[in-house]
């Protein structure tokens, strides 16, 4: 894997994000020539400062380019450069912050997904495109655990749908792409990560959670806490991204990236406030719209085809993640 990556030209979109720039950092130490895409959206340029901060401290193989990924590389990228690797993973990622941003967020995940595969298309028809999509293709599943040919109980037309069907739609580009076209597609469907960088305000449960542990203030708990997540620790996400874009043999493949440990979230609370020793209260709230009631990955085609699976327990992860929130 480290050596796949070794002098080839890596496009990252969403590289300020939460797992773009833990991405970022693991690409650049195989020493391949990273460009980074962000438009800031949900990103933070605090996760890039310590490859950008100043010209001493710049890394020589890393790039950044601030722009939008909705729109093609050929707009932003000199027409010498032939790009190897693309990870398309620019897209909001909260519920709260893509339910604030519904159009950025359909649009990014169809229409910046055909610009980067048609840019492909004629630039280098032999490059590796991965494309982050998401357990939320699942919907609310009425299989358990969730297989990749599962083809989900997701509502068109409702609150979580702009993520949902904008996250199927880029599916089916990459599938019509990799068919009628003979492109070099794989899609990963990431299934909860967490991790440092990731955003303690973005609104997701784990960083909620950390957030209102440390600082001893309600948890707030959706719903009546028994829907269940599976939580994967983000080095163990990256290295499958890497693998998935590495291997030959995942060359068409759509492949669940996740823990398989199954939390409620009562569980979850519980688990994060024993951690950090705190006194808050865990209160009720209301469970917010299409929240599904069940999510964990059948992980046997990632072990089958990829040689992966997480190594990291949600503890150790935790423990991990607390440590990085400055509170
Ligand atoms: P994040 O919000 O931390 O990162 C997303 C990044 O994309 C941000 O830096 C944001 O500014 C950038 N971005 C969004 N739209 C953009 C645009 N039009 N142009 C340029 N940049 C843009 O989220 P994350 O958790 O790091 O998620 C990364 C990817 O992985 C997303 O595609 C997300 O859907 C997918 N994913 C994540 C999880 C998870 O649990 N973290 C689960 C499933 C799928
Ligand atoms: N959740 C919660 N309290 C919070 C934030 C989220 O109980 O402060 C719940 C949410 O309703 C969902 C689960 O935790 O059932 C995971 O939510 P998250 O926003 O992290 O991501 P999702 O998996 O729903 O996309």
């Amino acid at each position: 894997m480290q050596k796949f990556f070794h002098n080839k030209i890596v496009l990252v979109t969403g590289a300020a994000g939460f797992v773009g720039s833990n991405l970022v950092d693991a690409l650049l130490k195989t020493g391949a020539d990273v460009i980074g895409v962000d438009n800031f959206i949900t990103g933070r340029k605090t996760n890039l400062s310590h490859l950008l901060e100043n010209e001493e401290s710049a890394v020589d193989n890393f790039a950044f380019i601030e722009t939008d990924a909705i729109q093609s590389p050929a707009t932003y990228l000199d027409e010498e450069i032939k790009v190897d690797v693309i990870f398309h993973l620019a897209s909001p990622a909260s519920p709260p912050r893509y339910q604030k941003n519904p159009v950025e967020t359909y649009l990014v995940n169809s229409l910046g997904t055909h610009h980067l595969l048609d840019y492909l298309k004629t630039s280098n028809p032999a490059a590796r495109f991965v494309f982050a999509s998401t357990s939320e293709v699942y919907g609310d599943p009425q299989v358990h655990p969730q297989t990749e040919n599962y083809w989900g109980n997701v509502n068109p037309n409702g609150v979580r749908s702009c993520y949902d069907e904008g996250k199927r739609l880029g599916e089916t580009i990459c599938g019509v792409f990799n068919r009628d076209f003979g492109l070099d597609v794989r899609i990963a469907r990431i299934f909860n990560t967490y991790g440092p960088r990731i955003d303690p305000a973005d609104g997701r449960v784990i960083p909620n959670f950390i957030k209102q542990a440390l600082s001893n203030e309600e948890m707030t708990v959706y719903g009546d806490g028994n829907q269940t997540r599976s939580y994967c620790f983000v080095d163990d996400l990256v290295t499958g991204l890497m693998k998935l874009a590495s291997v030959d043999e995942a060359k068409g493949e759509t492949i669940n990236l996740g823990n398989a440990d199954e939390y409620t979230i009562n569980e979850t609370a519980q688990l994060v406030k024993g951690l950090v020793s705190s006194k808050s209260e865990v209160v009720f709230k209301d469970l917010p719209g299409d929240d599904p009631t069940r999510r964990k990955p059948d992980i046997s085609k990632a072990k089958r085809i990829l040689d992966w699976k997480p190594k990291v327990s949600f503890k150790e992860g935790l423990k991990k993640t607390v440590v990085d929130f400055d509170i």
